[in-house]
């Protein structure tokens, strides 16, 4: 019998703190777990889930158009937002009381309350209740920040998109990564009137140039208004709107301005520092490669520690913990070769180094096609896709994937597979192509269009 009260206590019931709560309790250990909003965090209520619903929603857009030229005697439809807000409303409902099923099921303690860290081995819930506890786990996530921009605050963030009482007509997105240009597309595909700033030269910066050119190219082709090397310098509240000047002196009226201007860790407050535990500049909790704090008893997994800000990463390094402190098998988390997809439209996978990163390291051969796919080129449409494999010239291995194309990211996730075992150029070449498809493009490409 352990002398604590808990063997482990989870801060955070999101998908990182959830796995490792779970999976420790499979173990035979006593596990609490608090959350002071809704079990699932920020994947489940407030980010992927609800998005991904949202990507769905506003694809049907162009389908009735697609129907049509395919036969179908269908009409354009009007998007009622109250009702599919309604239907997203239960549906988290429902995942929410999974997860809660879940815990419950495994033998983990739920505390709804916030929760602060009041000793090496002790943690403290809203209402005074003192628990001892052997190993913490910091798994409180992050959460959108306004820019220093005077009157963000009339702004809203990714938080309060899902629960808006009506759709706006006019928005303003400011910011390029993968928020700003997944919302950008949303809410176009729901009709929204869409004007996206950027500051810098092009969005998702960091990411493959020919990638996210096309992107972009196709972002302004299906209606967003994209304005690079633009930002906001104030707002102000006009009966009609927000004002919002930019820039380059320029004044609009907008009847919603959203800012995906980046996300920072949740350590404000949680008594972290009192008791030695090392938080970086950007509020992050400071680990080392096994998710360990410099307090031995604390650790710290997922978007509180800054370190790649997506959801499987963090459900990985929830379940390394386990792996280390609970099953006596040290695991440190590998971050190498992570896919991703961002559901823009179109969407992009990747995996990988981006050519302009591989160019740096090594040399390289570039194979990359762009057309138009059968689907939609019969209904008239201008999408066009992008494969493009990075190959390293001296091993061939292939060093980075891109893809832009409907379904990309169900597509990087097998791709990733072959990536991460070190598939070289002439094993993708060894796979017979699956006909007709897209993704058939990645096994015949025979010859590079680039070398560097
Ligand atoms: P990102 O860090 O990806 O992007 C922030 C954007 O805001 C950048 O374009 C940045 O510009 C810009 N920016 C920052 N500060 C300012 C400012 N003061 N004024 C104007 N622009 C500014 O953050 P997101 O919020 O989009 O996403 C956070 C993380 O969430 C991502 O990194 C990703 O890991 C994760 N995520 C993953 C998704 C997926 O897997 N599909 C979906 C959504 C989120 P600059 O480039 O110049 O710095």
């Amino acid at each position: 019998m352990s002398n604590f009260d808990y063997d482990l206590f989870v801060i955070g019931g999101g998908s990182g703190g959830v796995r490792a709560a779970r999976v420790a309790a499979a173990t035979g250990a006593n596990v609490g777990l608090a959350e002071e909003f809704r079990m699932g965090g920020t994947c489940v209520i407030r980010g992927c889930v609800p998005k991904k619903l949202m990507v769905f929603a506003s694809e049907y857009q162009e389908m009735f158009a697609d129907a049509r030229a395919y036969g179908w005697d269908v009409q354009d439809g009007t998007f009622n937002w109250p009702s599919f807000r309604t239907n997203l409303a239960s549906e988290l409902d429902r995942l929410e009381a999974v997860y809660r099923k879940l815990l419950v099921g495994s033998g983990v303690a739920i505390h709804d309350s916030r929760t602060t860290v009041t000793g090496t081995h002790e943690v403290a819930l809203s209402d005074g209740t003192k628990f001892s506890v052997k190993h913490i786990l910091v798994a409180t996530g992050g959460r959108p920040v306004l820019p220093d921009i005077k009157n963000s605050e009339l702004g809203i963030t990714s938080n309060n998109i899902f629960l808006l009482p009506e759709l706006p007509k006019k928005i303003l997105i400011v910011g390029g990564g993968y928020i700003a240009s997944e919302f950008a597309c949303i809410l176009n595909g729901l009709s929204v009137e869409v004007t996206q700033f950027y500051r810098g030269e092009q969005i998702l910066r960091g990411f493959d140039d020919e990638a996210r050119g096309l992107v972009s190219e196709m972002m302004i082709e299906k209606g967003v208004n994209l304005q690079l090397g633009m930002n906001v310098l104030e707002m102000e509240k006009y009966d009609d709107g927000i004002c919002v000047k930019c820039t380059n002196g320029s004044e609009k009226i907008y009847d919603q301005v959203m800012f995906a201007t980046g996300r920072t860790p949740n350590t404000d407050g949680l008594g972290l520092e009192a008791v030695g535990v090392e938080v970086g500049l950007s509020k992050e909790v400071m680990v080392d490669d096994y998710s360990q704090t410099k307090v031995p008893s604390i650790y710290a997994i997922g978007d509180v520690t800054n370190r790649v800000q997506l959801t499987p990463v963090a459900i990985r390094e929830g379940m390394a913990f386990v792996e280390t402190v609970f099953k006596g098998n040290p695991t440190k988390i590998d971050h190498a070769l992570i896919p991703s997809a961002i559901f823009t439209q179109p969407e992009m996978g990747t995996v990988g180094l981006s050519e302009e990163d591989a160019r740096q390291q090594e040399a390289i051969e570039v194979y990359a096609t762009s057309f138009r796919p059968l689907q939609t080129a019969f209904a008239n449409r201008p999408d066009r896709v992008l494969m493009k494999l990075v190959v390293s010239k001296t091993t061939r291995k292939v060093l980075g994937c891109h893809i832009v194309s409907p379904n990309a990211g169900e597509m990087i996730q097998l791709a990733g597979i072959a990536i991460k075992m070190g598939a070289t150029k002439e094993q993708f070449d060894a796979t017979c192509a699956v006909h007709p498809t897209i993704s058939e493009e990645l096994v015949t490409m025979r010859d590079p269009v680039r070398t560097a």
